[in-house]
């Protein structure tokens, strides 16, 4: 016996239904994208809060912090967007173009992207 997914009415007919009807399948399927945007949501203000704060403090000049300064600043280090292996082998952790390259554990050194990406 299987259900529709979306208002729990038990099916009938072909069994590989999973609505009732188009309109369960629209209702379920919008649920689903609206807690996905609200997470999108979630997560890119976290991104732009962190982006702020080292773009501001660069604008400031500061091009040396701390994972402590930074966390105490509301630096979210679990939410950045990628990484990328600069020339002279160092790895600089990203949150958009603003980033900053992992020292050793009390020291960061901000970098600011200057160039257009160039990704493949
Ligand atoms: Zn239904």
């Amino acid at each position: 016996m299987k259900y529709c997914q979306d208002c729990g009415t038990l099916l009938k007919g072909r069994t590989d239904k999973k609505f009732c009807d188009d309109y369960c399948r629209c209702h379920y399927n919008n649920g689903i994208n609206r807690n996905r945007d609200q997470d999108f949501k979630k997560i890119n203000n976290i991104l732009k809060k962190n982006t702020s704060i080292l773009e501001k403090l660069i604008e400031q000049g500061i091009k040396n912090s701390t994972p402590h300064s930074l966390s105490a600043a509301g630096f979210n280090f679990n939410f950045l967007t990628h990484q990328l292996q600069e020339q002279n082998g160092e790895m600089t952790i990203y949150c958009y173009n603003y980033g900053y390259i992992k020292i050793n554990e009390e020291q960061l050194v901000l970098k600011q992207v200057t160039h257009s990406l160039n990704f493949k």
